[in-house]
């Protein structure tokens, strides 16, 4: 160790660079923190923490309907915003302060300011210059909206949770993970939802039955979605935001919601000192072991790109923490990362994609079940799901699974185990269902689909 005030200096208490200074705090190390917003990052306080609640939030209004066919008289059930929202804020500042317990708990030094690189093993912070032996780098992303007339009118994932008013009419603008999401929230929250994607399907990446069955399905859960189109700008009269469309129509709303993708958040991070280099992306540049062009100085988590999923980032703030203070060798694994969103109905995937999986292996067979789940049999709710095995014909091996139906989430999860393990077609078709369950239909498909 050398006189330096830190073993470690980790800027940006989100996800990833607090699983890396606990790590390796745990491990010995002598680390500090500094974070100048919220503690837990974006998961934790505009993102997935707050983003689940609301989904809850947003699938009562449609159990309420569901529950009829089941017997239930729900009689004019009515939704406050400013419940939810308040008691969001509580949960948030609970979490909050089990990160800082956290943080305490193994002895690591947590600066509450926002801390900017002077040199390659420096940080200023609060007006305090530290020494350090190791910088990591961890201050995840930030939304990004496109610049046009009016483009300041729209709010994003920032600041959608706690606006003081319900929107009882929204645009949301996008087509990947946060706009889905929200979409699906409003809608079931009862506004009336605009769905804006400049595309001509949205879900750019995902398979493309998938996409293409989301799409049949959000539409037919009341989100007016709409493609090849985008917004042109905004203006506002009075209460009212009046959007000016490229197919030259208008829609009137009472928000904007612009979820458009997410940068890197290196703002004033003081990389002009280094010689960090930036990706084409403009992400930090990282090697297998997140060190970036300046030796002393690591990055990781969103900051550097990649999947931008809170697991990755934790995997990766781990994989970190034990190479430089246990050392131990423990890469992070990225294939065969299971996702979800969290639209109504869940989209759930792992693996290839059959675009993908027919690039990579040539010849691969399909298996795809499209069923009404055996609840709405009585709820009377027009909802299918779809479910699709991707299988390399030379192996047997299953190398995508994709799922678009509720729980698609929880049941990925494990499937992921399955793909990750190396399972066969055989492996799934000799596993005995749990009945009735929509997952069983994973090892019931037995006819590969013909087209
Ligand atoms: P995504 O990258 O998923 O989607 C961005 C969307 O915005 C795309 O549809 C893109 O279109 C569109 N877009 C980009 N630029 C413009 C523009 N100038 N004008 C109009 N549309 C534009 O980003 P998100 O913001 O939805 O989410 C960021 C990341 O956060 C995700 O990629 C994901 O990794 C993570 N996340 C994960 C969640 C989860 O795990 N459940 C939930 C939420 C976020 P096109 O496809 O044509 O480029």
């Amino acid at each position: 160790m050398t006189s330096r005030d830190y073993d470690l200096f980790v800027i940006g208490a989100g996800s990833g660079g607090v699983r890396a200074a606990r790590m390796a705090a745990s491990f010995g190390a002598r680390v500090a923190i500094a974070e100048n917003r919220y503690l837990g990052g974006t998961c934790v306080n505009v993102g997935c923490v707050p983003k689940k609640l609301y989904v809850y939030a947003s699938e009562y209004g449609h159990a309420f309907e569901d529950a009829r066919g089941f017997g239930w008289d729900s009689q004019g059930p009515t939704f406050d915003w400013a419940t939810l929202r308040d008691n969001k804020k509580q949960e948030i500042s609970r979490l909050n302060d089990v990160y800082r317990d956290l943080l305490g708990g193994v002895e690591a030094n947590l600066f509450d300011g926002r801390a900017r690189v002077v040199d390659p093993h420096s940080v200023e912070v609060n007006g305090q210059t530290y020494s350090a032996d190791k910088l990591l780098i961890a201050t995840g992303g930030w939304p990004f909206v496109p610049e046009f007339p009016g483009s300041e009118l729209a709010v994003t994932s920032n600041e959608i949770f706690d606006l003081d008013q319900f929107p009882k009419r929204i645009a949301v603008v996008g087509g990947g993970y946060i706009a889905v999401e929200f979409a699906g929230i409003f809608n079931g929250l009862g506004a009336k939802v605009t769905q804006l994607y400049r595309g001509p399907l949205f879900l750019r990446g995902f398979d493309g039955d998938i996409r293409r069955h989301a799409a049949r399905e959000i539409a037919k859960s009341g989100v007016d979605l709409r493609f090849e189109v985008n917004v042109v700008s905004i203006e506002r009269q009075g209460r009212e935001l009046n959007i000016e469309l490229s197919d030259g129509t208008r829609l009137q709303v009472d928000a904007v919601l612009y979820a458009t993708g997410r940068k890197p958040h290196l703002e004033g991070l003081g990389l002009e000192n280094t010689n960090i280099q930036l990706n084409d992306n403009g992400a930090i540049a990282v090697d297998a072991d997140f060190r970036s062009s300046e030796p002393s100085i690591f990055a990781l988590g969103d900051v550097i790109g990649g999947m931008e999923l809170t697991p990755v980032a934790l995997a990766e703030g781990m994989a970190f923490a034990r190479k430089q203070f246990q050392p131990l060798e423990a890469p992070v694994e990225y294939d065969f990362i299971p996702t979800t969103i969290f639209c109504q109905p869940n989209i759930g995937t792992v693996g290839f994609t059959e675009e993908q999986a027919r690039e990579e292996f040539g010849e691969i067979a399909l298996y795809k079940s499209d069923f009404k789940a055996l609840k709405h049999t009585l709820s009377g709710r027009d909802e299918r799901t779809f479910m699709k095995l991707i299988v390399e014909t030379a192996t047997d091996r299953v190398v995508g699974v994709h799922m678009l139906g509720p729980d698609a989430g929880e049941i990925t999860q494990g499937l992921a185990i399955a793909l990750k393990a190396g399972a066969t077609k055989a492996t799934f078709d000799s596993t005995i269902g749990i009945h009735p369950t929509a997952a069983e239909e994973f090892v019931t498909m037995r006819e590969p689909w013909s087209g």
